[in-house]
């Protein structure tokens, strides 16, 4: 299902996470990272220049929707974040955070170009599908990190991973349908599927680490188990050069899925996600969508 988080209002007070969660990075930051950004890609090749150009023009009122843009990725995340929180906040169910770090998707450093976001996200979807947590609605944004290793024979590496959020089933439901997709652990992937239910007091410092804008380099990869992600620091300005212009192609749409989602619009076009269980259908044909 579409849904333009983009064209969205801003999400209540309780639920916007410039306002409510704290830690959240300021539009100073943003501004500053996106200058920073923009003078690193003027030093690069025709492509990276050509995104410094459309970087660079972006402003208030006059936004560049770029989702290489540090200060669109902000105003992304605020309402991707806001709404789910606030949407997952409000359901009765229970919700899992789950992180995905599929071992067999690892690229070299100036090799990412290779990786797909649209075969990555069906083959999660294909492996939902066909198991029990087939009813499950379920959100998650792709996330990236560059690995590093002890041992100095072994080159750094692109790990794209998953964290998901998924309603109803529980931690032993979960792994019995996706382990036996995700291989036993090993070196380089220790811990290739992780999941805890969400604790809804800290939704919104859950959903706004489901679509991330900023990547890290890290030691291990295990998303959601904070205390072990003790070995991070943020890119380096080569791996910056990389992604910015894959973010950029790919576009924000193209970094997450929902699923088992729907949305409702008023007159006015303003559009609402609801979750597509049988009463918010009935709000669905009630309010003519
Ligand atoms: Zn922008």
């Amino acid at each position: 299902m579409r849904f333009d988080f983009s064209h969205t209002p801003k999400p209540p007070p309780e639920f916007h996470p410039a306002q409510s969660l704290g830690g959240f990075e300021t539009l100073e930051k943003a501004e500053s990272d996106r200058r920073t950004l923009v003078s690193l890609l003027h030093g690069g090749n025709a492509a990276q220049q050509r995104l410094a150009e459309i970087i660079s023009r972006c402003q208030r009122g006059a936004r560049c929707h770029s989702a290489a843009c540090p200060v669109c990725g902000r105003q992304f995340r605020m309402r991707f974040a806001g709404h789910l929180a606030e949407l997952i906040a409000n359901d009765d169910a229970d919700w899992w955070a789950v992180t995905l770090v599929p071992p067999d998707r690892t690229y070299p450093l100036g090799g990412l170009r290779q990786f797909s976001p649209s075969q990555f996200k069906d083959r999660i979807r294909k492996q939902l599908e066909r198991s029990v947590l087939a009813d499950a609605a379920v959100v998650f944004g792709i996330d990236f990190a560059v690995q590093i290793f002890s041992q100095p024979n072994k080159a750094p590496i692109w790990r794209p991973h998953v964290y998901k959020l998924m309603r109803g089933h529980s931690t032993e439901s979960i792994h019995a349908a996706l382990d036996h997709y995700y291989y036993p652990p090993g070196p380089r992937t220790p811990r290739p599927i992780h999941c805890r239910m969400i604790d809804k007091k800290t939704i919104l410092r859950v959903t706004s680490y489901a679509f991330k804008c900023k990547f890290n380099i890290r030691s291990q990869i295990c998303g959601v188990d904070r205390n072990r992600d003790t070995h991070k620091r943020p890119l380096e300005p080569i791996h910056l050069l990389e992604i910015a212009p894959l973010l950029h192609q790919w576009g924000f749409s193209g970094r997450y899925l929902l699923r088992g989602f729907c949305r409702t619009s008023d007159t006015s076009g303003k559009t609402t996600l609801h979750i597509d269980d049988g009463i918010s259908e009935f709000v669905r044909i009630a309010s003519g969508q």
